[in-house]
């Protein structure tokens, strides 16, 4: 077979050759040891935790190295593609502070390497099909679905294994005139990869972080262009990895299977093989088991969805880096405030399993982080929130900055802040009630009779001076306790609480809820100060009338 004669059947205007397109992509110049990586999602219009997880995997290393992160867009399934997928991919990345250094962009490309949205590249890929069906180590494919299904069949009935390898790949050796007819009849053809590999031999393999794995050789013909000319992903991350000088492929362990094939590519291409990390599945409990996170079962794998609840970039960027590196929270508490960045983070310390997603840590994480911020940057990035989820609390916000961010200001700072906000919806339910608008009707412990409940916010409301400091306040509320027949007596209560129709604790709650509406808040006495004389009298006056 004249293989250079079949090259020019197949692919008449290919003149460019591999060498001009070593010329064009020349190896980066960068130090010894700069991992050069990218981000290659498929704009789907989803994206995922699970991006997250591989964009940060991918950012840390290169630039802890020095070296180059890239976003390519890998859009050769058009079936599959959203409209406006790229843009949302490119600004949930931004947002979740995933910087690249060069790539697909919202104003086109950027960088020397490009184009780097792969439809864009379909010369390049052709000049490497050429090359190798020049060389003996490609082949068109004339098989129609139909007749591809009858021998998935057929290999199921005979209990082999299914696809198109062996005495299968019937399209691998035939003649020139063959195909020269099907081309002259106008018939579609895929591109084949020509396995040499045998399944019986197996080789070794170092991923880095699955460790040494035993590797069988793929003996499939795999297909390498589909009969549109597109490139399977197979041979479109072989040639583009190559031309844009990756070191390192970071992605998810949904492509190990590929991996004997990739080897078998890249060797065929005469390619340097990039280092393979593949990251194990994100995972959750479901009852007693684990199971992967699902896009359809759970919302929580979108990262639309983190934006909604209104956890802050940092705390998903916290919870990430702790769920990748489990001695990231170690360093976290030695070097509370330094950034990110200065963590030394080791690929080799993902779990090869895959990590188990924990909602109720990433909540504890983000407590942390909100408590770490002041309130002016609490204010900022919750009406930059509210702005979007709930505009009308937005309004409120902003119709009165300094009274929310001193309502914010409640319990920051010092040596141990309050931790009560873990997203900013949470802030609504947690500080509302400083809004007349969003006050609840207070509904008092149906223990304690309406009397007791009206005495206590009237005998609250003969004492109460707004100008008292804390301590004074509170002398007032420990009188009006004992005025009632109720105990500050905690220990005595404890030892004999049928001798007290109730504590100091009690009569704090009264008040409580008839100034907030709620039995739990920030400190009575700052609230009381925050919401002024007048707004605190006047919510009492109308909580005893709420009970006549
Ligand atoms: N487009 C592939 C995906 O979304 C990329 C895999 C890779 O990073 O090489 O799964």
């Amino acid at each position: 077979m004249d293989y250079q004669a079949l090259a020019e059947l197949l692919f008449p205007n290919v003149t460019q050759t591999a060498e001009d397109l070593e010329k064009r992509f020349p190896p980066r110049n960068l130090p010894e040891g700069a991992v050069i990586t990218r981000m290659a999602p498929s704009p789907t219009g989803f994206v995922h935790l699970g991006n997250l997880v591989q964009g940060l995997t991918s950012e840390r290393m290169a630039h802890q190295s020095g070296g180059i992160l890239f976003l390519r867009v890998e859009d050769t399934d058009a079936k599959r593609e959203v409209p406006g997928a790229v843009e949302v991919l490119i600004n949930t990345l931004k947002h979740y502070g995933i910087h690249f250094d060069e790539g697909a962009t919202m104003d086109g490309d950027n960088g020397a390497y490009g184009p780097y949205r792969q439809r864009q590249r379909a010369d390049i890929y052709h000049v490497y099909a050429k090359k190798l069906v020049a060389e003996g180590k490609a082949y068109p494919c004339f098989c129609t679905e139909e007749e591809l299904s009858a021998m998935r069949e057929q290999q199921e009935k005979d209990k082999e294994t299914t696809g198109y390898y062996g005495k299968y790949a019937i399209w691998r050796d035939r003649p020139m005139e063959d195909i020269q007819a099907q081309i002259d009849a106008g018939k579609p053809w895929v591109l084949r990869f020509r396995s040499t590999g045998d399944i019986s031999h197996q080789f070794k393999y170092n991923d880095l972080v699955k460790g040494e794995l035993t590797v069988t050789e793929n003996n499939v013909d795999q297909v390498l262009l589909k009969s549109d000319g597109i490139p399977t992903y197979h041979f479109a991350h072989a040639v583009d990895d190559h031309l844009m000088r990756t070191t390192h492929v970071v992605r998810g362990d949904e492509w190990l299977p590929s991996l004997p094939f990739h080897i078998q590519l890249f060797g065929a291409l005469g390619f340097k093989l990039p280092k393979y990390v593949h990251i194990g599945p994100l995972m959750k409990m479901d009852g007693t088991s684990k199971r992967k996170l699902s896009k359809r079962k759970d919302p929580e794998l979108a990262l639309t969805y983190y934006k909604a609840e209104g956890f802050p970039v940092q705390a998903v960027y916290e919870y990430i880096m702790t769920l990748l590196n489990s001695n990231y929270e170690d360093w976290r508490r030695a070097n509370p405030t330094a950034p990110a960045s200065a963590f030394k983070f080791s690929p080799k310390k993902l779990n090869p399993a895959g990590n188990l997603f924990d909602y109720a840590k990433l909540s504890d994480v983000s407590k942390n982080e909100i408590a770490k911020m002041d309130a002016q940057t609490v204010y900022s990035l919750l009406v930059e929130w509210a702005e979007e989820f709930d505009p009308d609390f937005a309004d409120k916000l902003k119709a009165d900055p300094a009274y929310a961010k001193s309502i914010l200001a409640i319990g920051r700072g010092g040596k141990k802040p309050r931790k009560d906000l873990a997203t900013w919806k949470e802030a609504k339910p947690y500080m509302g009630f400083f809004y007349d608008d969003y006050l609840e009707t207070p509904v008092f412990d149906p223990k304690f009779d309406k009397e007791t409940v009206k005495a206590t916010l009237a005998k609250f409301l003969e004492c109460y001076d707004p100008d008292e400091d804390s301590t004074a306040w509170f002398d007032k509320v420990k009188a009006v306790t004992v005025d009632l027949g109720f105990t500050t007596d905690m220990k005595a209560y404890k030892a004999n609480p049928d001798a007290f129709p109730g504590t100091v604790a009690d009569i704090s709650t009264f008040l409580r809820v008839a100034v907030t509406g709620k039995t739990a808040s920030p400190d009575l006495y700052t609230v009381m100060k925050l919401l002024g004389k007048d707004r605190t009298i006047g919510r009492i006056r109308s909580a005893i009338a709420s009970l006549n």
